[in-house]
This record gives C-alpha cells, sequence and structure tokens, in this order.
C-alpha cells in the first residue's frame, strides 16, 4: 500500500471555498462535499488540523477602510471563522471523522478554547481539530494563524486550498494569459518577489519555522490526496527549494 507523505498536515482553507458558486455566504453541500473528501484523508492515517478563513462572511480590512474601528472590525471577522468551523466540523462528522472545534477566543458553550495540548492529544487518537476565531487577536490574518498554529502543532506542512488557482505564479494568472507557474521555490523567494500567496507575517512565520507549504487548486476532486500522497501538484514552498522553473 503507498503511504502518505506526511503524518501531520494542516489544511487551510479560505472561507470563500464554503461558499460555492455563490460566492458568499456558506453553501452547505460545497462544505460537504470538501468533508468528504478530508476524511477520505484522514482515513489513510493522516493527521489533520484545519484552519478556515472568514473572507466568505466578512474581512475586516474593508469594513476598517469604509469607516469601522478596526479592531470591531477584525473582531467580527474572527467569529464569521467560527460559523465557518462548526458548519464544517458537523459535516466532517457526519462524514464519519471525529472532530473538535477549538477557538482563540474562548466560547465554552460553542467550543473548547485552544489548548495546543489538548489538539496534540486531539490529533493523536485520529480526531481531526478545527482552529476557529483566528489567533484571537485583530490585525493578523488566517494565513498567519495557519502558520502559528502549524508551528505549535509541529505539523509536516501546510496545505493552502486556494479557489480555482492551482499553485504560485509569476503574475496573476486570471489576468495575464502568460503568466508562469513556479513547482517550487523558497519562502524567503515568495517574499523578496512580493507574491501574493499569503501576508507577508504568515510567510516570515513559516520561513522562520522551517514549515513547507504547498499551495493548490481546492476545486479539482481529489487534489487533498494527491498533495497528502505527494503528487507533484501545485507549488512546493520550503527553506531548501533545489530548483525554481
Ligand atoms: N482576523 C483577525 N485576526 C486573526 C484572523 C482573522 O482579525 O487572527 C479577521 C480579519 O478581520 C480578517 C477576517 O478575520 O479579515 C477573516 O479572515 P481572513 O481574511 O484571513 O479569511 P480568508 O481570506 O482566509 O477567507
Amino acid at each position: 500500500m503507498v503511504k502518505p507523505k506526511y503524518n501531520r498536515v494542516l489544511i487551510k482553507l479560505s472561507g470563500e471555498a464554503l461558499a460555492g458558486e455563490r460566492g458568499v455566504g456558506i453553501d452547505i453541500l460545497t462544505v460537504q462535499k470538501m468533508a468528504a473528501e478530508i476524511a477520505e484523508v484522514q482515513a489513510a492515517g493522516v493527521q489533520i488540523a484545519l484552519v478556515i478563513g472568514g473572507g466568505n462572511l466578512w474581512r475586516g480590512e474593508p469594513a476598517a477602510a469604509a469607516g469601522m474601528d478596526r479592531v470591531q472590525a477584525d473582531y467580527t471577522g474572527m467569529l464569521g471563522t467560527v460559523m465557518n468551523a462548526l458548519v464544517m466540523a458537523d459535516s466532517l462528522q457526519q462524514a464519519g471523522v471525529d472532530t473538535r472545534v477549538q477557538t482563540a477566543i474562548p466560547m465554552n458553550q460553542v467550543a473548547e478554547p485552544f489548548v495546543r495540548g489538548r489538539a496534540l492529544r486531539h490529533l493523536e487518537k485520529g480526531r481531526i481539530v478545527i482552529f476557529g476565531a483566528g489567533t484571537g487577536s485583530p490585525y493578523f490574518s488566517t494565513d498567519t494563524t495557519a502558520a502559528l498554529r502549524a508551528a505549535e502543532i509541529e505539523a509536516e506542512a501546510i496545505l493552502m486550498a486556494k479557489n480555482g488557482v492551482d499553485g504560485v505564479y509569476n503574475s496573476d494568472p486570471r489576468k495575464n494569459a502568460d503568466a508562469i507557474k513556479f513547482d517550487e521555490l523558497t519562502h524567503r523567494d515568495l517574499l523578496n518577489k512580493g507574491l501574493a500567496v499569503m501576508d507577508s507575517t504568515a510567510s516570515s512565520l513559516s520561513m522562520d519555522n522551517d514549515i513547507d507549504l504547498v499551495v493548490f487548486n481546492m476545486n479539482e476532486a481529489g487534489n487533498i490526496r494527491r498533495v497528502v500522497f505527494g503528487e507533484q501538484i501545485g507549488t512546493t514552498v520550503s527553506n531548501n527549494s533545489q530548483k525554481e522553473k
């Protein structure tokens, strides 16, 4: 039997991935489809933690630009990520995987508070852990949350599931037909070239903690499995890329 490449991964889903065709809000059928795919990979013996963004519901920055207090706007965004986490947890449970939500802002009636040791224990027991409410602090993103939690749980890689984009390009492939895709990159290249994969805080955290990133298209069924089993898809970002294309 082919063994997975990774034993423990953190999957980062943007909030938009939960919106399906609608583009905003939560489309339950889309979430259930994703959950089934994640459950299948978990069944292969891979420990999985999830960080889900909130951009399908709310983003702090534009609300602040429109005049809202930034901190209040960011707390609103963090609460949005908890809604996404609860819906995904339900779908994973229904797909047969024991799942726990841990939030960076305590809300004990709804979810467990984030406790690293407990998260590790859940993972070891084969439960999926979803980290909600971001880092718990304003001015951060869920990409930074993913980098932080991945370091804390010693994940081998962050799987950055993108909505419709199949890797990292030298320019936006949706705007530029000549955009070139990178198969491999270093974290430093990502920062130096200003490639918009994740924000710079998340990027430098991944670099400093030597966490690999695999950027791939979530909209293609079976891709999580492909990445976890080491198929070369998307773009791999690490500290020691051998080649750049
Ligand atoms: N957010 C925050 N601190 C965090 C994580 C998220 O303040 O540690 C807020 C921020 O307002 C952000 C929103 O939550 O705009 C939604 O998260 P994000 O934009 O990262 O979601 P994604 O783009 O991945 O869907």
